[in-house]
């Protein structure tokens, strides 16, 4: 099955935000919310797309901002894993610290997290729309970064664990390095060569090209 798959970057921190469906005019999985509704709602209406689901990559507030609104204005589910709570729970704070962007009562409101999550977990296949999406945990970047990957489509969403060319950063609180490496050589580089990789920023690569030019991919294998 051929999928349309879309992606706006969106918001300061020029996230992507992908739609994935089937089809134009049908059911779509977003993956990540930045905290800009609005840029989410015209990526969605460009292909008449109703969202069915909500996967975030990892909580921090360029990722997850939007959740909140999303779900409140469409009554998806989101999903994240639960060792990013500290995250996502805390979304007006992160923008503080992270970005030093101090929000007033009517941005915190639209910034509020979803009433509940649905909680994702290494090794967990996600029927959505009639597409696959199967979970992987890839700690590192945060405790509760995963990567979803479509194994008929040769797809990997890779959130902020690999870029082209580059990987996610690990100075942040909750990130480490040597986690995201192992996380790195155990979950992302025993894909097919083939895998197309979507990530959190920047644009699309395969594993092919990042064996080749990904210098953190390439101290890995040694080469
Ligand atoms: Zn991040």
């Amino acid at each position: 099955m051929e999928l349309l798959i879309d992606a706006r970057s969106l918001w300061a921190a020029q996230t992507n935000c992908y739609v994935i469906a089937p089809e134009r005019g049908g059911p779509a999985v977003v993956v990540d919310a930045p905290p800009d509704p609005d840029g989410i709602g015209a990526l969605l209406a460009a292909h008449d797309l109703t969202p069915i689901a909500l996967l975030v990559t990892h909580g921090h507030v360029d990722h997850a901002g939007g959740a909140g609104a999303v779900v409140r204005t469409t009554g998806v589910d989101a999903y994240v894993h639960p060792d990013d709570d500290y995250l996502t729970l805390h979304p007006a704070e992160q923008l503080a610290m992270m970005f030093g962007i101090r929000v007033g009562p009517d941005d915190a409101a639209a910034l509020a997290p979803p009433a509940k999550y649905e909680t994702l977990a290494d090794g967990q296949v996600l029927e959505l729309g009639g597409m696959s999406f199967e979970v992987l945990h890839t700690p590192g970047h945060t405790p509760g970064h995963c990567c979803f990957h479509l194994a008929d489509q040769g797809l990997l969403f890779s959130g902020d664990q690999l870029f082209a060319g580059s990987i996610g950063r690990t100075d942040l609180p909750g990130g480490d390095y040597a986690t995201l490496m192992r996380s790195m050589a155990e979950k992302v580089l025993v894909l097919d060569d083939s895998t197309e990789v979507l990530p959190g920023h920047g644009p699309t690569t395969t594993l092919a090209r990042e064996r080749l030019v990904n210098p953190w991919v390439q101290e890995l294998l040694g080469t």
